[in-house]
């Protein structure tokens, strides 16, 4: 990581923290500072994005503003996690587009996507966008099989590249999990991160809930992150269940509301919506002291895009026996690929930042 005003007010927070220590319960960043007694640019970066972002220390910091000390560590660490996404992400210039303007970025980037296939299958004849067509193989007299596996499967494969390096230089720089205890095994470290990872342990602020929108504690944010994300993870499910249906059974797609990939899908995209609008209206009600302005922007695009990737599947569903079905799929396609696009270039990519420093803290303890 490099020197920046971020860093700097993180490690003059830190240095009040360690001397204070109230918060030592709160998550596992604080265990993680105790065992240190400096706070290079590189610690402070897996620090960064060991924070859950709760803002428990936050409401219980006596030195919190508009204590002359100011100390706001939700704040600083949403900060320098941004920077450590944008710094350690490949390829580089790609970062810089999507630090600049996550939001017009996302949208631009679907909205062209869907501009796209619509004008694809409109070249070869309108009524291919335009008419009824059901029964096997529905979808794909709109825009050929061939086609969408190939847009969606490069896409894919290029965010999971992307991710898999900027995670890789990430760890390598932060010193690959060699603690100030020294290295440990993998095995029990990645175990303890899986779990701690699908529980949001660290959203627990202890056990009593986060502050999700000032003081008082509550355990929504954790909740509907969860809906989001086994949301996403069933429609994942959904999506490789179709493709077994397509290849192994030789079903082709739409299948009956009753079939697997379609329930899973449901539940997922339902999951998601829920998910998405309730993490953006908290957003909208909660205090605004513990979060950095400049990143809300990025924020809401990754929540938002998510949001309409879940609610056009669900209209798709609900519309694909008519003539509409045929702009909805291009416009739910064009909002999947921008999905895949922008995962390692917005908030989305933290989940993968965030494994890689619980195995880190796994592995110190
Ligand atoms: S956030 Fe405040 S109360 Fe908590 S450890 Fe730091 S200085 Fe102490
Ligand atoms: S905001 Fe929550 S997760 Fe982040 S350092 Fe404070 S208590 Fe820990």
């Amino acid at each position: 990581m490099r020197e920046t005003d971020a860093i700097a007010e993180a490690r003059r927070n830190l240095e009040v923290c360690n001397a204070c220590r109230y918060c030592e319960g709160y998550c596992a960043v604080f265990p993680a500072m105790e065992l240190r007694r400096e706070f290079p640019a590189t610690d402070l970066g897996y620090l960064a994005n060991l924070c859950h972002g709760c803002r428990g220390c936050f409401y219980a910091c006596q030195y919190a503003p508009p204590h002359e000390f100011g100390i706001n560590l939700p704040k600083v660490f949403a900060e320098i996690r941004q920077e450590s996404y944008v710094q350690y992400a490949w390829p580089q210039p790609m970062a810089k587009l999507f630090e600049r303007n996550g939001t017009v970025v996302s949208v631009a980037a679907a909205l062209i996507t869907a501009l796209v296939m619509i004008g694809t299958a409109l070249f070869q004849s309108p009524d291919r966008l335009f008419g009824v067509h059901r029964g096997e193989g529905a979808f794909y007299a709109v825009i050929p099989h061939n086609v969408m596996v190939l847009l969606a499967g490069s896409t894919f494969v290029f965010a999971l590249v992307a991710i898999a390096i900027s995670i890789a230089r990430f760890w390598r720089e932060a010193g690959g999990g060699a603690g100030p205890n020294g290295k440990q095994g993998m095995g029990k470290p990645l175990m303890q991160a899986v779990r701690d990872a699908l529980t949001l342990k660290n959203l627990g602020g202890g056990g009593h809930g986060c502050n999700d929108t000032d003081g008082s504690f509550a355990t929504s944010r954790r909740n509907l992150h969860h809906a989001l994300f086994y949301g996403f993870m069933l429609c994942f499910a959904s999506t490789n269940v179709a493709t077994y249906y397509h290849y192994g059974l030789g079903l082709q797609a739409p299948y009956g509301y009753f079939s697997l990939p379609v329930i899973l899908g449901t539940v997922g995209g339902i999951g998601m919506t829920v998910g998405a609008s309730g993490l953006i209206w908290l957003k909208i009600v909660g205090d605004p002291e513990p979060v950095s302005r400049r990143l809300l922007g990025a924020d809401y695009a990754m929540l938002v895009l998510l949001w309409m990737v879940a609610v056009t599947g669900l209209v798709l569903l609900a519309v694909r026996s008519t003539s509409a079905m045929g702009v909805t799929l291009a416009i739910h396609l064009g909002f999947v690929l921008a999905l895949f696009v922008a995962l390692p270039y917005s908030r989305m990519v933290h989940g993968a930042y965030r494994f890689a420093a619980l195995v880190r803290a796994a592995r110190e303890h």
